[in-house]
């Protein structure tokens, strides 16, 4: 029987000297543990804990979901932030709010007493059918890692760990325990893991979460190839891995422990004592395998501070207006303004008399509440949420006259879209229809009728058909699924306080069967538990160019109440080498009467190849505010990796002599300036 010491005693370990380095405290506490413990470390307990191991002082290291807001209790008595998903984060495309959420965010899950925050999800959005299309980001790995890296910086920024998930390739929900997403590797380097590579190699995420599927026929809770050798050993992966919840339900003991799979959640299964210790006396792993993956987990507990005074810590916030303000600012950030015929938006307030507010998502709560039971792990409880409904009416208070009746309304606005019942944005399911469920179509077509000047909202978390009406409406907003504060971002950006600048982060085809997924069954949802990933790196709008289909709308799209200019495009050379950075500037101007912000896209297409390449891929993107006949110019600096591709023959990168097209663009389609370039070994 090992000795359990008084706090007195445990004090005087070298593992609870806060003077000393990190890893000599990980090593020391190690050391410390019998074998027994290391088994009692690999499993949780009670849905978000580790097990604590009360002979030395090691207490229980917590962990909550999820992506855009804090949950504590599954009941909902502990209020915290509802920040807007993270498909609306993404249509911001500032790095700066991703931190700011990820710090915000982070207060909340310390001042709730918790380690490690379940997000954030960066799995690619591969289909519009995905029903956690809304917790993701984008169908761009550039776009996706530089928002993951930004958020990841902004949660560790207070020293709670990041949870990095679902790793890889969890790009749908259909048989999510059991399918195996068979991908190529060119298609892994070049979409799935650049997000993911970049948060250990750029941020340091101190945590990733296994995917329930398989890849390439291994689960991802016992992939050697993903977590031993390419998260560990290739990026240098210094934290723990953690399955996702039961889905180590079809794996072995000793194929997770291998593998490098940490902790087993939410309970004990495959990882549980009992089976911990027969694979070990049968010599199914070594001790040295487990060592490694209990010191990542016991690095993870120091880096959060679970053994260090709490006084030394970053104190714990929640529901401050600080954060809520955060909330809004990305609510309207995101806000992507689709379709704005004859500029009927903004709406001027001192000139209508009447406004009608119709529709399904007008007055409906999305933060824990109603929409609960299939929004699933990402649902929150927030204090209060503002719909479009309460926003616009507080805006329009004792101003505009709001009403029910279209036919006798100035403009009417029409909110529209999904919600979190299964089958529509939500997750263990897929989305079982591409369009919005038809007695909304019908209400879109009918109201328009009655009133022509009928705006269209849209509250939802993925790409949906709009063919059968869009032609029919003057205005049509992407509002997503905006968190607490939605309403009131409605609001200002409907009467222009806010000028909307955000961008598509996905393509919205305008059928299902042009989206690269949808070819057959055998690319999704899949065939006898295989689903192919036949499009390979022609994933969003890569696809969209080389077809040279029309989307509804591309990738990186998203009008502004004002207009930009692009002008005076220039290259530092008109020839590169390996060890060159490439300088390009362009000026952006403001060309009609209100600020407002651009998000400016360089795209880069590679003129000759021998490998077929796509027409163009995001490289940089920078977002610029500017007031009415203001000009600036932007820089970027492009490296030799911005014009590489992944050779499945030499398995390595490679840059092929020859001509290069830089493009600059407000969207993937709406290219305003190119130049070319010549790279040279
Ligand atoms: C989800 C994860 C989540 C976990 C814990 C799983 O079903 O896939 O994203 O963090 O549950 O709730």
């Amino acid at each position: 029987m090992s000795k359990t010491y008084s706090d007195e005693e445990l004090s005087q370990f070298p593992f609870r000297d806060e003077s000393l380095e990190l890893e000599v405290r990980v090593k020391d506490l190690l050391d410390r543990l019998t074998l027994e413990e290391k088994f009692k470390l690999c499993s949780g307990r009670l849905m978000w804990h580790t097990k604590f191991i009360k002979r030395l002082g090691v207490k229980s290291f917590t962990m909550y979901d999820g992506p855009h807001g804090v949950r504590p209790d599954m009941m909902g008595k502990i209020k915290t932030t509802y920040f807007p998903s993270a498909i609306c984060r993404a249509a911001t495309w500032e790095p700066k709010l991703s931190y700011a959420f990820g710090k915000a965010i982070a207060e909340e899950v310390r001042e709730v007493g918790a380690h490690m925050l379940l997000a954030p999800g960066i799995n690619i959005q591969r289909t519009p059918m995905n029903g956690r299309t809304f917790e993701y980001q984008t169908e761009d790995p550039h776009l996706n890692k530089i928002l993951a890296v930004a958020t990841v910086n902004g949660i560790q920024s207070q020293k709670i760990a990041a949870c990095v998930k679902h790793f890889i390739c969890n790009n749908q929900e259909t048989n999510r325990f059991t399918v195996s997403s068979e991908v190529s590797e060119r298609a892994l380097q070049e979409i799935y893991l650049p997000a993911f590579k970049a948060t250990v190699q750029e941020a340091d995420a101190w945590s990733f979460m296994t995917c329930y599927n398989k890849v390439n026929g291994v689960y991802g809770s016992e992939n050697y190839n993903l977590l031993r050798e390419r998260l560990m050993e290739n990026w240098g992966f210094k934290g723990f891995t953690v399955s996702d919840w039961n889905g180590t339900a079809y794996t072995s003991t000793e194929g997770c422990v291998n593998a490098g799979l940490s902790l087993e959640m939410p309970t004990s299964k495959k990882l549980s004592k009992r089976n911990m210790r027969n694979a070990f006396q049968e010599r199914k792993f070594s001790e040295e395998t487990l060592n490694d993956n209990i010191t990542r987990l016991l690095r993870v507990m120091f880096l959060v501070g679970l053994f260090d005074d709490k006084s030394t810590l970053p104190s714990g916030n929640r529901n401050t207006p600080e954060h809520q303000t955060i909330a809004r600012k990305i609510a309207e950030n995101g806000i992507v303004l689709l379709k704005n015929k004859d500029a009927l938006l903004p709406l001027n307030i001192d000139e209508l008399k009447k406004i009608a507010i119709v529709g399904p998502n007008a007055n409906l709560k999305f933060g824990g509440g109603d929409m609960l039971s299939g929004g699933g792990s990402s649902v929150n409880y927030p204090p209060y949420e503002i719909t479009p409904l309460e926003g616009l009416m507080q805006k329009c208070r004792g101003r505009i006259e709001i009403i029910e009746n279209p036919s006798k309304a100035d403009v009417t606005i029409l909110f529209a879209g999904l919600n979190h019942e299964h089958g529509m944005d939500a997750e263990r399911e897929d989305k079982n229809s591409f369009k919005l469920p038809l007695e909304q179509i019908e209400l879109i077509k009918k109201t328009v009728k009655q009133n022509p000047n009928t705006i269209v909202i849209l509250i939802n978390g993925s790409p949906i058909a709009m063919s059968d009406w869009i032609d029919s409406v003057p205005s049509v907003i992407e509002a997503w699924y905006g968190g607490m504060e939605v309403g009131k971002a409605i609001a200002n950006v409907l009467f222009g306080d806010v000028n909307p600048s955000g961008k598509l982060p996905l393509t919205f085809p305008k059928k299902l069967s042009d989206s690269p997924a949808h070819k057959s069954e055998r690319t999704f949802p899949g065939v006898e538990e295989e689903v192919f990933y036949d499009e390979g790196i022609y994933v969003g709008y890569r696809h969209f160019d080389k077809e040279q289909i029309e989307p509804l709308f591309p990738f990186g799209y998203g009008l502004s109440y004002t207009t930009f200019n692009y002008e005076n495009l220039k290259l530092d050379k008109e020839k590169f080498s390996k060890s060159d950075t490439v300088s390009v500037s362009v000026d952006i101007v403001n060309t009609g009467n209100r600020p407002g912000s651009e998000i400016i896209q360089l795209y880069v297409q590679d003129i000759e190849s021998s490998t077929d390449r796509p027409p163009k891929e995001l490289k940089q993107f920078e977002k610029v505010k500017l007031e009415p006949n203001e000009k600036k110019t932007v820089e970027f600096n492009l490296n030799l990796g911005d014009f590489s591709f992944y050779d499945d023959s030499t398995h390595s990168w490679v840059v092929e002599p020859g001509t290069f097209n830089i493009l600059l663009g407000s969207s993937s389609r709406d290219i305003h300036l190119q130049k070319k370039i010549e790279y040279f070994e």
